[in-house]
C-alpha cells in the first residue's frame, strides 16, 4: 500500500500502524482509517468515539484486541490511534519482543472475533448439519494433537464419512494465510484435513491468493454464504462456491482461465496427505498442456502428413514419422494402410475435429458418422468423445435432417454400451497413438464408454 506521507493526517511515527475491522474482520491501515480529508477524519473520530461509548466498538488494536480511538493533535492538524484501555502488554508497546510469526497468530486470532467471521462459523455449522457424510459438527473446539503443546482450536471441526476428521477454517481476508499454511502441517500429523472456506474471492486481486492458497491447493478456493447455505438447505449436502483455474494453450502459451460454480463436497476431490481439496485437478491440466506443447511439432507433423497422403504419399516421410514415434515408444505399421482399422479411425477422428469429412468421400459429418456406426463400431467411443470435445453435437443434429442418426443410432449405441455389448466394445489396438494425436480425448479414452 502506498501512503501519501506529504499529505497524510496521520502522525509521521504511530504506535498502533493496523486495526481491525470489526465487522467485516478485514485488516486496516491507520493510513486507510484517518484518510486524508480533515473534516471527515473529525467525523470517523466521532463516530469511534460514540461506539466504544456504546459498548461497540468499530475498530479494535488486531494485536490484544482491545477497542481503539483516535486522538487528535489539534495543533499538528494530525491524528493516531490508541487503545481504549491502556496496560502496556500490547505488543504494539513493546516492539522487539514478539516474533513477526507471533504476532500474525495474534492477528489472526483476534480476526475470529468479528461479526462477520461469527457469522461465517455459523453458516459452516449449519450447511455442515445438512449433509449426512458429516457428523460431530463443533464450533471452536480444542484439537488436541498427540505432541505435548499440540493443540489447535480450528473454527469449526467435523467427521466426514465417519473417518476424516477434518478442521473448518474461515478466512476473511489474505492476510493470515502464512498462519494457515502453518498449520497444515499440524493436521497432517495429526490424521485429519484443514480446509479453508472464504466468505470471498476476488481473483482479480489474487497475486497472494493464488501463491498460497491456489498452490497449496491445486488452484481451488471454497467460498461459503447464504447463498451456499440455501442451497445447503435444498439438497441436503454440503454446498459451497468452488473457483479454481483451467489452463489452456493459446498461440503456443499456457494461459490460466477462472472459473467458479457452486459445489457439493461429495463432487471434490480429497487428498489428506497433499491436505489439498479440489473440484478441478489443476496440476493435471497444466502436465498435459505441457505434454501437448512439446508434442505438438510431432502431432502437427504427423496431421500435416495425414491430410496430404491421398494426393501424394511420400514413403520417406512416413518413415522419418515412424521413427520419431518409435522414439516414444509408439509403434506405426510399416505403411498406414497395414493396420488393420488405423486409416478409417484416424480419418474418423480428423473429421470429428475439423467438423467436416477428412479423408472420407462423404458429403458430411453426419454421413461419416453413419458409416462409422455401420462398419466401425469399435471407433464409436474413440469418436462420440472427439464430438463432445469439440462441441460438434450442434452441426450433427443440423445434419441429421432424417433424425436417424439421434432416433435410431445414437440410443442403439448408448444402449449397447451400457448393456456391455461386445460387438460395441472399444477397439483399444490403437489408444497410445489416439492419445497422442489427440491430447483433448486423452483422458476419457481408456475409460468406459458411457
Ligand atoms: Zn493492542
Amino acid at each position: 500500500m502506498r501512503h501519501h506521507y506529504s499529505r497524510s493526517l496521520v502522525v509521521s511515527n504511530p504506535e498502533i500502524t493496523e486495526v481491525r475491522d470489526l465487522s467485516t474482520g478485514e485488516i486496516r491501515t491507520v493510513w486507510d482509517v484517518v484518510g486524508e480529508d480533515y473534516e471527515k477524519a473529525l467525523q470517523t473520530r466521532m463516530a469511534m468515539k460514540q461506539s466504544n461509548e456504546a459498548s461497540t466498538p468499530l475498530l479494535a488494536c488486531p494485536l490484544c484486541s482491545v477497542p481503539v480511538h483516535m486522538v487528535s493533535m489539534s495543533k499538528e492538524r494530525r491524528f493516531y490511534l490508541r487503545h481504549e484501555t491502556e496496560d502496556g502488554r500490547c505488543p504494539f508497546r513493546t516492539k522487539g519482543g514478539l516474533s513477526e510469526e507471533r504476532i500474525l497468530a495474534m492477528k489472526y486470532d483476534g480476526a475470529r472475533e468479528s461479526a462477520a467471521h461469527k457469522r461465517m462459523k455459523d453458516i459452516i455449522a449449519e450447511s455442515l448439519r445438512c449433509d449426512p457424510d458429516f457428523s460431530d459438527v463443533e464450533i471452536e473446539r480444542v484439537w488436541k494433537g498427540e505432541e505435548a503443546n499440540g493443540r489447535r482450536r480450528p473454527d469449526l471441526r467435523a467427521v466426514w464419512k465417519g473417518t476424516l476428521p477434518v478442521a473448518f477454517e474461515v478466512q476473511l481476508s489474505t492476510t493470515f494465510l502464512r498462519v494457515i499454511a502453518a498449520r497444515r502441517e499440524f493436521y497432517l500429523r495429526e490424521g485429519g484435513l484443514l480446509f479453508w472456506v472464504f466468505n470471498r474471492f476476488d481473483m482479480g486481486n489474487a497475486r497472494l491468493t493464488q501463491e498460497d492458497v491456489f498452490y497449496n491447493n491445486n488452484r481451488n478456493a471454497f467460498v461459503a454464504n447464504e447463498e451456499t447455505l440455501l442451497a445447503s438447505k435444498t439438497t441436503g449436502k454440503l454446498v459451497l462456491d468452488c473457483i479454481w483455474s483451467e489452463p489452456s494453450i493459446s498461440k503456443g502459451v499456457v494461459t490460466w482461465g477462472q472459473y467458479n460454480r457452486q459445489v457439493s463436497f461429495d463432487e471434490l476431490t480429497v487428498e489428506r496427505d497433499r491436505q489439498r481439496v479440489f473440484l478441478f485437478d489443476a496440476d493435471a491440466a497444466r502436465q498435459r498442456c505441457m505434454a501437448e506443447l512439446r508434442d505438438w511439432p510431432l502431432r502437427e507433423d504427423f496431421r500435416v502428413f495425414w491430410a496430404g497422403m491421398r494426393n501424394r504419399y511420400d514413403d520417406a516421410s512416413w518413415l522419418a514419422l515412424r521413427k520419431r514415434f518409435a522414439e516414444r515408444g509408439m509403434s506405426l505399421p510399416r505403411y498406414p494402410s497395414d493396420s488393420d482399422g488405423l486409416v478409417s479411425l484416424l480419418d474418423t477422428l480428423y473429421s470429428a475435429k475439423a467438423g467436416r469429412p477428412v479423408g472420407w468421400g462423404y458429403a458430411d459429418l453426419v454421413k461419416v458418422a453413419h458409416h462409422v456406426f455401420d462398419k466401425h463400431k469399435g471407433h464409436l467411443w474413440a469418436f462420440k468423445l472427439m464430438l463432445a470435445a469439440h462441441g460438434r453435437g450442434p452441426k450433427i443434429v443440423a445434419e441429421d435432417t432424417t433424425g436417424k442418426w439421434r432416433a435410431n443410432k445414437v440410443k442403439a449405441y448408448l444402449a449397447a454400451w451400457s448393456q456391455g455389448n461386445p460387438e460395441f466394445a472399444p477397439d483399444r489396438r490403437h489408444d497410445s497413438l489416439v492419445s497422442f494425436l489427440f491430447p483433448e480425448i486423452a483422458t476419457d479414452l481408456p475409460k468406459r464408454p458411457s
